[in-house]
């Protein structure tokens, strides 16, 4: 059908003027790069107006409207209003900032549109490529499973169900968790991501055999502590199969001592997992390389690269040390997906028989430009500055006598909270929730919270190749001014930022 209702058998969904298009197109990167490029003298985040949401909620267009309108459209109520984790003092959760250069590569990869479940085309051996530059540098065998996936949480599902396909000593695929002879049980922090119990619960184990191991007084789990719960579940009948442990955790950083780890479940026989959500990229730093020994002795590591690394959103990894489990757990033999040995399907073996997604998109693009560009010693460097960030606000911290560190710092994330002394926990709690809220209203700074022991505290996670010193000095004063006109004055005594 055309506009105006008529069958039109040119129709389709390639532009009626190229050339206007291509113009846009271009429109569309200049506008993109200025925004880019001026991000420190923007705010880190504005509210979404209130009545943007009426916006949102008008019905599904069933006509046309001009590809520069709807691109206006964008520029007015969508582009202004980004979450903020581009900008240099953006420290929330843990989030990378994204590159240019990436953003460009992930366009070059839509342009393209390779489906990347399999088939014979280069798009494949890129990823492949990738997927062996990140053994490679995290020092894991040649020959391992690899996949890219969205992210950590899905690079966790994956190695938990090679886990869980490797140690259950049955033929889970097919029986199902309900035949297994004695329940099987997962052990990780108390500190550990929230993905791997969602994993857990998907993959059938169920969150009452996932056992949450206390930690020590520097977030990492105890390892003498994981010994009895195991000693203390096989007693009792059941079969320990898998321990995560933490390379970073989403609190404070903290890293388990995987050599410890490793030892212990190569010791047990049982899989061992590392959640290197955060912290297994920092291998490419000096300082992080010593705290990550021993993860190259997992027997699968679930990393981001949309954290740590940059790459714009989404792209994560799972590695799995020995291949054939990896893929023995996720393929299945399908008629009208059989792989040949010459033309479009000749390619083995297929990215789908080692995950959940059978469509890929091509997210390794971004990744292998990227590392193209900078090379690895240059993410590294930027990693090392991020921790000695972390080290540089946490003296800050403790110079100051309002201010009061709350964890060690391991890697780049920093735990610390406004505390002038004499007053109430409750106010503490308040007040500091009071700063993190200003300092993003006001546009300064994006940090989030958490609670540590009981008490809540302010956490800069930085993750940031754009931070700089005086980025962390701005932090400070400002916490402090927050804190003290609201120690001073209560509501009333608030002063302005501006
Ligand atoms: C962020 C994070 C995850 C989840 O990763 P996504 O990329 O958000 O899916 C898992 N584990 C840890 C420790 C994390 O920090």
């Amino acid at each position: 059908m055309t506009d105006d209702g008529h069958a039109d058998s040119q129709e389709s969904l390639d532009p009626q003027d190229w050339d206007a298009m291509l113009a846009l197109a271009h429109r569309m990167v200049d506008d993109s790069f200025a925004q880019m490029r001026g991000l420190r003298d923007q705010p880190v985040w504005r509210a979404p107006p209130a009545d943007m949401a009426t916006r949102f909620a008008a019905p599904v267009p069933r006509q046309p409207q001009a590809a520069a309108a709807v691109y206006e459209e964008f520029r007015a109520f969508i582009q202004p209003y980004p979450m903020g984790n581009a900008h240099p003092r953006f420290w929330a959760w843990f989030m990378g900032n994204g590159t240019p250069f990436a953003a460009l590569a992930d366009f070059l990869a839509s342009a393209m549109n390779s489906n990347l479940g399999g088939g014979n085309h280069a798009a494949i051996l890129v990823e492949r490529q990738v997927v062996n530059w990140v053994k490679e540098m995290l020092g894991f065998p040649a020959d391992a499973g690899g996949l890219l996936v969205s992210g950590a949480s899905m690079a966790n599902f994956v190695g938990l169900a090679a886990a869980r396909h490797a140690m259950a000593g049955f033929d889970v695929r097919s029986r199902g968790m309900a035949d297994a002879p004695r329940p099987m049980v997962v052990y990780a922090s108390e500190e550990a991501h929230g993905s791997n119990q969602k994993a857990m619960e998907m993959l059938g184990f169920g969150s009452r055999y996932y056992r949450r191991v206390p930690v020590r007084e520097d977030y990492t789990m105890d390892v003498a502590a994981l010994a009895s719960a195991l000693a203390a579940d096989r007693a009792a009948g059941l079969r320990p199969v898998c321990v995560i442990g933490s390379a970073g955790t989403i609190n404070t950083g903290a890293v388990d001592d995987l050599a410890a780890l490793a030892a212990f479940c190569r010791r047990e026989g049982v899989w061992f997992h590392v959640d290197g959500a955060i912290g297994a990229v920092a291998v490419l730093s000096a300082a992080g390389k010593a705290l990550l020994a021993g993860l190259e002795l997992a027997d699968s590591i679930a990393l981001d690269l949309h954290k740590w690394m940059h790459m714009p959103f989404e792209v994560g990894c799972i590695l799995v040390r020995d291949r054939d489990t990896h893929r023995a757990a996720f393929a299945l033999a399908a008629d009208y997906l059989e792989s040949q040995e010459r033309g479009l399907a000749a390619s083995h073996p297929w990215f789908m028989e080692y995950g959940l997604q059978t469509s890929r998109q091509f997210r390794a693009l971004k990744v292998w430009m990227s590392f193209k560009e900078h090379g690895l010693d240059r993410f590294g460097r930027l990693i090392q500055r991020n921790m000695e960030q972390a080290r540089y606000l946490a003296g800050l911290v403790a110079e100051s006598p309002v201010l009061e560190l709350m964890a060690p710092v391991s890697l780049d994330i920093v735990c610390f909270r406004f505390n002038p002394g004499g007053v109430e926990e409750a106010f503490l709690d308040r007040v500091n929730l009071e700063i993190m809220v200003r300092l993003q209203e006001e546009g300064i700074a994006a940090l989030s919270h958490t609670i540590l022991r009981g008490r809540r505290c302010l956490r800069v996670a930085i993750v940031n190749h754009r931070s700089r010193q005086e980025d962390f000095d701005l932090l400070v004063g400002e916490v402090v001014r927050y804190g003290l006109a609201e120690a001073c004055g209560g509501a009333g005594g608030r002063a302005r930022a501006s």
